[in-house]
């Protein structure tokens, strides 16, 4: 039991209306795993995370997430979840950092923190707010409890996103390009806290345009192109001995 996977995707293919975004991509998370993904811009790399928590949909192919596949049915030829409160239940546990922080602009940080796990996943509210306050010194925001949103910097918002996530206990953490929304002066504070949690073994999906850092964290990297896996491999392969000319010339382009 302790080798299932985290997150399992078996050929999965996205299509938005005639486009195939996605054209058979598998990748397995095993619990620990850091898995980097990189890759060019509109080659797939959001859509694959939002697949993963079925914020989109697949048009075929199967994910599961510890064991569990998400059982879709088939409508007029189009995938659609076939059990919500099975998605609910899953999501409520994969949770997804995005590039633009979306934290909740009418409540709080302590409010932000404890959302899912009362409302959600039913947790007492002075137990949601034990743990919502030992995440938040985690992630260094122990003293913005009863901030507003707006009163936070780009990297003081994404730790709180980071907290969020931290406090349903999740499965696997899905990150969206956590950082690329930042000033370059927050972008430390943020990569700084998701080492942490890496080096704690903690299971991550991380699509990042950050290389170096890559490099650092990730057990596996996947270099997507064009909706394909074009190469993927442990760090070193990737960044020391790229096969691919496509990933070498990303990789030029990144540096
Ligand atoms: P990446 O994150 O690697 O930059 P995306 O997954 O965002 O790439 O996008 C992959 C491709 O899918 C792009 O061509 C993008 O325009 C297209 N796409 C993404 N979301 C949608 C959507 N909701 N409707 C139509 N096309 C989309
Ligand atoms: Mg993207």
């Amino acid at each position: 039991m302790t080798d299932q996977p985290a997150i399992q995707v078996e050929d999965l293919h996205k299509r938005f209306g005639t486009v195939e975004v996605l054209k058979g991509v598998s990748l397995t998370a095993r619990p620990g795993d850091v898995v980097a993904v990189i890759g060019g811009s509109g080659s797939g790399k959001s859509t694959m995370l939002r697949c993963i928590n079925l914020l989109e949909t697949p048009s075929a192919g199967r994910i599961s997430i510890k064991g569990e596949a998400y059982e879709m049915r088939s409508v007029r030829g189009e995938m659609e979840p076939a059990n919500r409160k099975q998605v609910q239940r899953i999501r409520a546990h994969l949770g997804m950092v995005f590039q633009s922080f979306n934290l909740w602009p009418h409540r709080t940080v302590l409010g932000n923190v404890t959302e899912v796990p009362i409302h959600v996943l039913g947790v007492k509210r002075a137990e949601a707010e034990a743990r919502a306050i030992a995440v938040l010194e985690r992630v260094g925001l122990g003293d913005k409890r009863d901030a507003w949103p707006a009163q936070l910097s780009g990297g003081q918002q994404q730790r709180c996103a980071i907290a969020r996530v931290l406090a349903v206990e999740p499965t696997a953490m899905l990150f969206d390009e956590p950082t690329s929304a930042l000033d370059p002066e927050l972008v430390n504070e943020v990569l700084s806290v998701i080492r942490d949690l890496a080096s704690e073994k903690r299971t991550m999906i991380l699509v990042t345009h950050e290389m170096a850092f890559a490099r650092d964290v990730a057990t596996h990297v996947i270099f997507l192109r064009d909706g394909r896996i074009e190469e993927e491999g442990p760090p070193e392969q990737i960044f020391g001995a790229p096969r691919s000319p496509h990933l070498q010339q990303f990789i030029r382009s990144v540096a």
